[in-house]
């Protein structure tokens, strides 16, 4: 990859000429998280010091009361912070950044984001349906907002039986977002059960 990034620095200082017009460039770099945090030398999105643009912690995460986010990582200090020893100093830099377009010009791509999040709430979903035989429930409540979704049995090599389900896509996990009705399917869920994975629920929101 290393001319190609060569060719980036390039076009980022000089620009380029085009039949004697000069054009210069401005790159974004746009991709989902684990790569711009591959890039730009970062920890997993799951670290301490997690974030692609500021020094919010694991923490910080759904505090309210934080009024503005704004982007504080510089390429500068992302070249400085990676040689330090702990973690507090590090911030999350554990490498030098290969790229130097920045953080301003960084964009996380919120199809992704959007597959994750919504990934982890229809799992607590499923779990809630699987534990209380409620399959046939969420099976029914899809079908009305026309998400083609069954449930399947899988049989290993060892003779168990796995329960598996359709993978589902953006358009998909959108339509579940707007218009599954959740009264169904938590109807007659015991309350101890219900809240339990309600928690887990709510946990997985936090997390993210
Ligand atoms: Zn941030």
């Amino acid at each position: 990859m290393g001319a190609t990034l060569e060719q980036v620095e390039e076009l980022q200082h000089h620009g380029l000429a085009v039949n004697g017009v000069q054009y210069s460039v401005i790159w974004y770099c746009c991709s989902d998280w684990t790569f711009l945090a591959m890039v730009y030398g970062l920890n997993s999105s799951t670290a301490k010091f997690f974030c692609i643009w500021c020094y919010c912690t694991k923490a910080n995460i759904a505090d309210f009361s934080i009024q503005d986010w704004p982007i504080q990582r510089t390429l500068e200090d992302c070249h400085k912070q990676c040689s330090n020893k702990t973690t507090e100093k590090r911030k999350g830099c554990v490498n030098e950044p290969l790229l130097s377009i920045p953080f301003d010009h960084v964009i996380v791509d919120t199809l992704h984001l959007f597959l994750r999040i919504m990934g982890l709430l229809f799992r607590q979903i499923i779990e809630l349906v699987l534990n209380n035989g409620k399959k046939e429930v969420l099976e029914t409540e899809l079908e009305r907002i026309n998400v083609p979704f069954k449930f399947y049995e899988v049989q290993s090599e060892q003779g168990t039986t796995e329960t598996k389900w359709t993978r589902l896509d953006g358009k998909d996990l959108h339509n579940i977002l707007e218009n599954l009705e959740l009264k169904p399917i938590f109807n007659g869920v015991p309350a101890t059960s219900r809240n339990e994975e309600l928690q887990e629920c709510k946990k997985a929101v936090e997390g993210i």
